[in-house]
């Protein structure tokens, strides 16, 4: 039987990798979320598509998009922009793009096909919440926002001190989690671990001790 592992959290909450991780211990398909709106904001900011663009406008460049994942890297109409969408200038203008509902109907979509046929861990927002509902396994991870700007600072993809990195982190956050479609939030029914004080490896732990022994090998 095939299983969902839904990982959602803010920025910098050690998803991805934690999600990286998973995948390789449990030999399962992994889906990084962000990076799907993180194209899409690429793409926009290449052709000029902003904030008040027009339904109409959103649509159109949504059809020219196609997304493909090969090897955990994000192409775009067949060029890898894997390198290209963790840049500060991406990072600023995501929130604006992930809120607009016609861009996540059409993310959702697609995140619901990929994940159809094989067992899953998708990291992100909204995925206990909305993309996959039903999921057997959800987990939130948290950390306080000086520890993940000092996460992001480490990762080496910005030109901001890690004061300015949290004070972006905190915005992020509060355009995320009060946004009107799909805002970021726990799912009633998952499993919340704050992480500020734990290693990758602890945290990867305290998740697989809480899913069910048949799907940990
Ligand atoms: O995870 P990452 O920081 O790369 O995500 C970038 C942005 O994409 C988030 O700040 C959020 O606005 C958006 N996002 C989302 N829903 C998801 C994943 C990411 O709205 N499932």
């Amino acid at each position: 039987m095939t299983y969902i592992l839904a990982i959602d959290g803010p920025s910098g909450s050690g998803k991805s990798t934690i999600s990286v991780k998973l995948a390789e211990i449990l030999k399962i398909e992994y889906l990084n979320t962000g990076s799907m709106y993180r194209a899409v904001t690429k793409y926009f900011l290449d052709n000029n598509i902003k904030e008040d663009a027009s339904d109409c406008k959103i649509s159109e460049a949504l059809d020219d998009i196609n997304i493909d994942f090969i090897e955990n890297n994000i192409y775009i109409n067949g060029e890898n922009v894997e390198g290209d969408i963790r840049t500060d200038l991406v990072t600023k203008n995501v929130s604006w793009v992930s809120a607009n509902g016609l861009v996540r109907q059409r993310l959702v979509e697609m995140q619901r096909e990929i994940a159809n046929e094989k067992s899953f861990v998708l990291d992100g927002r909204d995925i206990g919440t909305v993309v996959f509902p039903n999921a057997k396994y959800k987990f939130y991870l948290t950390a306080n926002a000086h520890q993940r700007a000092i996460r992001r600072f480490f990762q080496n993809e910005s030109g901001f001190s890690i004061d300015e990195l949290e004070q972006a982190i905190i915005q992020r956050d509060l355009y995320d989690s009060t946004r009107a479609i799909s805002p970021l939030k726990k799912a009633d029914d998952a499993i919340e671990i704050d992480n500020s004080n734990q290693t990758i490896e602890e945290t990867v732990k305290t998740i697989l001790d809480n899913m069910g022994k048949d799907d940990v090998v």
